[in-house]
């Protein structure tokens, strides 16, 4: 068989621990023996990282934006334990909040679903994406502990002139908080979120609590409706999806009676929340999937989960391990997909699909990783280990390509 050939290269971003050596696996067995593999490859393992003081990240955030599709391995943010581990120069970011803010993008996650696997809400039928505005809000926030009586108040001074409004007369001691968001950056988040919806031909749902919040969430509110009914209602209606706000106390309410199949757009504290409850509801962190949508049409995909570093001390101690590779696989054909549609080439789109099929083959087959076997019904499920998935992948693979 001929191999497929690509004329943009994918920007490739190694990473770290387990989920490397899966990266090093599915690209031997799942992709190089079929496609004629083009990628600028840029290693974001942290020891390159240190040695480039993180010089490396950004280049790969650049070659994001000038290639349009990169796909990403999960990569260690450092903290004072890795500092010593790896001898670091310095504490450095992480990976994925440079990148994200280089592209300011907005992340969506998607849980990977199977037949044999029941979300735990009965009638959700379809997967739930949440896209989290991953900008401002309590996360930019500054607080203080109020010790005393005395007066709070909220002042802004600009070139024109100063507002001040009192937050509260403190008869007593209690607390304090000021936040913040940009107009900028709601607009980004908006964009990412309607073209991503017209991506992948789903309704986009979009809820804050405006009835409380008059200024603050009646700013998100304002501005999604006024980027959506001027400039992607009429595309909407051609597709024959939907855009609908609601109060997100509502919104909760209607996604756990929904058949799912949406995206849910958060702002950034809700987004941390819901796709924790989603993310579990739907069954397993290793079957979530992450992509980066920047407001200019930029893709960076990537599993959600970690470098699962509980398994990579024991594949250190030369035990075997059993990670789930779905996630990282999926963010491969997810890129090597939008590689193909941007470029035109219905192979590489079709090789996606394929790859895609021969994963649901193989878990159909009740052929799983140890994280599934336990939630898996219906099917009597054979635990092995990541390379015999990974092979079962590709016999399945190389069947449906022939
Ligand atoms: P993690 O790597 O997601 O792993 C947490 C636990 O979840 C694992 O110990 C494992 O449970 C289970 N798990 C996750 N992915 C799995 C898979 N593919 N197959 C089977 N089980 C899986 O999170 P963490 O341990 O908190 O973080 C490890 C490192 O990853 C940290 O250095 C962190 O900075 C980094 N991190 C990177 C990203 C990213 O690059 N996007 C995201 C999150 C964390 P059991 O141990 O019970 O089997
Ligand atoms: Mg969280």
């Amino acid at each position: 068989m001929e191999k497929i050939k690509m004329t943009t290269p994918l920007v490739e971003m190694d990473g770290d621990e387990m989920t490397r050596i899966l990266w090093k696996m599915i690209k031997d067995e799942l992709i190089l023996p079929f496609v004629d593999l083009k990628t600028e490859y840029y290693d974001l393992g942290l020891v390159k990282r240190d040695e480039t003081k993180d010089q490396i990240t950004k280049d790969a955030a650049e070659a994001n934006k000038k290639y349009g599709v990169a796909v990403k391995c999960a990569t260690i943010t450092p903290n004072a334990k890795r500092m010593d581990e790896y001898k670091l120069h310095e504490m450095w970011k992480s990976p994925n909040g440079t990148i994200r803010s280089i592209l300011d993008g907005t992340v969506f996650r998607t849980p990977i679903t199977i037949p044999s696997i029941h979300p735990v809400v009965k009638n959700w039928e379809q997967p739930i994406t949440i896209a989290r505005h991953a900008y401002g809000d309590v996360y930019k926030s500054v607080e203080i502990r109020v010790p005393e009586e005395g007066t709070a108040k909220l002042v802004f001074e600009g070139k024109s002139g100063k507002e001040e409004v009192v937050i509260h007369e403190f008869k007593g001691a209690g607390v304090l908080q000021g936040m913040h968001n940009l107009d900028k950056s709601i607009r980004s988040f908006a964009h990412s979120c309607f073209k991503f919806a017209i991506d992948t031909k789903q309704d986009l749902w979009f809820s804050t609590k405006d009835t409380i919040s008059k200024k603050y969430d009646a700013q998100f509110r304002e501005i999604f409706e006024e980027i959506y009914n001027n400039e992607y209602k009429a595309e909407f209606e051609k597709l024959g999806i939907e855009y609908f706000y609601t109060l997100i106390d509502d919104a909760v309410a209607r996604v756990i009676r929904s058949k799912g199949g949406f995206i849910w757009a958060c702002k950034n504290y809700d987004g941390d929340v819901m796709s924790d409850m989603v993310s579990t509801a739907f069954g397993s962190l290793a079957m979530m999937t992450s992509v980066l949508v920047s407001p200019d049409g930029n893709y960076e995909y990537e599993a959600a989960h970690g470098t699962v570093t509980r398994h990579y001390y024991k594949y250190l101690n030369g035990e075997e391990t059993s990670t789930n590779p779905m996630a990282t696989i999926f963010a491969w054909s997810g890129a090597l997909r939008k590689r193909g549609e941007k470029d035109g080439i219905k192979e590489l789109m079709n090789f996606a699909d394929q790859l895609e099929a021969a994963c649901f083959d193989t878990l159909n087959e009740g052929i799983a990783t140890k994280d599934l076997v336990n939630l898996m019904e219906g099917v009597t499920p054979k635990a092995v280990n990541s390379k015999d998935f990974i092979g079962a992948i590709r016999e399945r693979l190389e069947k449906r390509l022939a």
